[in-house]
């Protein structure tokens, strides 16, 4: 018969005195380390809905789309993370624009037999142009640029009416694609489209 080596003697002794090495994990929860990098989770308050998370992502596991909300009766921005495609690489955690639009917390498990369960979204108010009224960015990604730019910010129209509707100063307007844009639109929140086009044709004629 063959002997067993002193190594895995002493190591056998050593785990009946010590326990084994493996953990009872599932039946008892895991113990992680304290940087440990689990599950990311979106932190809606913090999320500007820029989307850069969904650019970074390498499996395609985040879907950033502006459409109908039935709930608020207008198109907002959807981000929705599917944990069945994430690798858990937290690339959106650490390039998200914010910082704090994302944690890692210390779960690592997302084991269901409900593929609903696997989903984390939420919605964003959207920016949309006064003139076409296609959506331009979240609003809260606007703000959010605007304290980064202090009061650089104020070069931007389309930023300084944002803020001025803020402070309750000006109104919401609909679009007006029914005429071409006047000097007085200058003043107005444009996508970058309408506002090349409206200098264009402001500085030269043409658009
Ligand atoms: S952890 Fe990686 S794979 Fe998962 S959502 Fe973030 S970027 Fe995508
Ligand atoms: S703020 Fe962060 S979490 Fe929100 S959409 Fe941008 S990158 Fe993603």
């Amino acid at each position: 018969m063959k002997k067993p080596k002193l190594r895995e003697l002493k190591e056998a002794v050593r785990a009946l005195i010590k326990g084994p090495y493996t953990t009872k994990f599932p039946k008892v929860p895991a113990t992680v380390p304290e940087h440990f990098r689990g599950v990311p989770t979106y932190v809606p308050d913090e999320c500007v809905g820029c989307g850069a998370c969904a650019q970074v992502c390498p499996a395609g596991a985040i879907r950033v789309v502006d459409e109908y909300n039935e709930e608020k009766g207008r198109v907002m921005r959807h981000i929705e993370r599917n944990w069945g495609n994430c690798i858990f690489c937290s690339q959106c955690f650490v390039y998200c624009i914010t910082g704090k639009g994302i944690i890692l917390d210390k779960d690592f498990e997302r084991s269901t037999t409900d593929p609903r369960d696997l989903i984390d979204a939420h919605d964003k108010e959207l920016l949309f142009c006064e003139k076409c009224g296609s959506p331009i960015t979240a609003v809260d990604h606007v703000r959010w640029m605007m304290n980064k730019l202090g009061e650089l910010a104020y070069a931007n129209q389309t930023f300084m009416v944002t803020r001025m509707g803020d402070l309750k100063l000006v109104e919401e307007t609909a679009p007006r694609d029914d005429r071409d844009l006047e000097r007085s639109d200058f003043i107005r929140i444009l996508c970058p489209n309408c506002r090349a086009s409206y200098i264009l044709s402001d500085e030269w004629g043409e658009s």
